[in-house]
């Protein structure tokens, strides 16, 4: 088995589905995984997507029903699948949920097939080779951490989104994301564990940190001495002004107290929103980070919240508030976020920031040192 087969990592791409279609360019074996020994069964390829469909509680390919709750879809060389017009690497994992009435679908994929098609959504793949090479480091590493963290109790082990880490597929693919990949095959970073044991930890990375990154444990929690946060000057010379500076957002108060009810429903207690105040933030001279918030309510009571949750429950796309750098004012009927600097939660590497120590001639293991201070590269395969 090649050393890297031993990787391989389950994507979530679709959940709680009842129905989607897949096209394979081979053929493609469906193998059961309830019968002993597996039950495979052929298909040969189709010009056109086929259904898969989930009724009675039971799953149906292309008109032929099975009756496990689990198959695998496993299409011969170049062992690329479409799944509802994406393409991606490797198998397909179909599981029926406990409720019987819907199926998630898991992408089984190697881990450097995968990490090509995610350094390719999280970076432009025309920026510095060793800033690509910083990435799929810091990729690997958050990966295989969340992996081993988080994996051994759910049916996969990293979503294919912002609440891990953007993976596009087969279309995120390019020559200079294999290259990052390829020229970085097998390493990972690791630090000092609280247990004095060396390992690697959630290397967290972030688009634009505004200037200073932040400190893990104020966002997310966890203190690994590699996230306590470091100044850096590099994003604004890289990200373009706008995304750097970003323009006021504005949220009605009704709009406001609707969503954090939805997010947190034990905030419903406080009444509606009448103050957001600034309970705690990192301050780094010239501006601060929010890290946490004060909530008032019309009945007087008050509840607390990390800024990040915050943020991402009044703007989940967090594309309109971008980052908590920023001010939060009464507006009339609505809240205005002011002042703002950066994209993105803060912690970990800045990729911007990336981006500009390369163009300084700067590699990626002294880029990863840098904003991940005390660790160290390690190949582990
Ligand atoms: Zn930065």
């Amino acid at each position: 088995m090649d050393a890297a087969q031993r990787y391989w990592i389950r994507v979530l791409l679709l959940s709680n589905i009842t129905d989607c279609s897949v096209q394979t360019a081979s053929y493609f074996n469906v193998t059961n995984l309830d019968e002993l020994p597996p039950l495979e069964t052929s298909f040969s390829s189709l010009e056109e997507p086929i259904k898969i469909k989930l009724s009675a509680g039971k799953l149906t390919i292309a008109g032929r029903t099975f009756t496990s709750g689990k198959l695998i879809v496993y299409p011969n060389e170049p062992h690329i699948f479409s799944l509802n017009g994406i393409e991606y690497r490797g198998k397909l994992e179909l599981i029926i949920n406990p409720n019987g009435s819907t199926f998630d679908v898991i992408n089984l994929v190697p881990l450097e097939p995968y990490l090509a098609g995610v350094i390719g959504s999280e970076m432009p793949d025309y920026w510095e080779p060793e800033a690509l090479k910083a990435q799929a480091i810091a990729a690997r590493t958050y990966c295989l951490y969340i992996k081993n963290r988080f994996g051994t109790k759910r049916n996969w082990d990293v979503a294919k989104t912002q609440a891990n880490q953007v993976y596009l597929g087969v279309k995120a693919e390019s020559a200079p994301v294999w290259n990052a990949v390829n020229d970085t095959y097998g390493q990972v970073l690791t630090c000092r564990h609280p247990d004095g044991a060396e390992g690697i930890f959630p290397t967290y990375y972030s688009s634009v940190c505004g200037g200073h990154t932040e400190n893990s444990k104020n966002v997310f929690g966890d203190s690994f001495g590699p996230l306590a946060g470091v100044a850096c000057p590099y994003c604004k010379d890289v990200a373009k002004l706008t995304l750097f500076f970003w323009p006021m957002a504005q949220f009605a108060k009704s709009t406001v107290t609707t969503r954090l009810f939805q997010k947190y429903p034990q905030l419903k207690q406080l009444g509606e929103i009448t103050d957001i105040l600034p309970a705690e933030q990192s301050n780094y001279g010239t501006f601060s980070r929010l890290t946490k918030i004060k909530l008032v309510g019309s009945t007087g009571k008050s509840d607390f919240l990390r800024a990040e949750d915050l943020r991402l429950s009044i703007d989940p796309t967090g594309r309109q508030i971008q980052s908590t750098i920023c001010q939060i004012e009464k507006w009339d009927d609505k809240w205005a976020f002011l002042a703002g600097r950066g994209w993105g939660h803060g912690v970990g590497m800045c990729q911007n920031g990336a981006q500009g120590m390369a163009r300084h001639g700067k590699t990626a293991n002294q880029i990863l040192t840098y904003y991940y201070p005390g660790s160290k590269v390690v190949k582990i395969y």
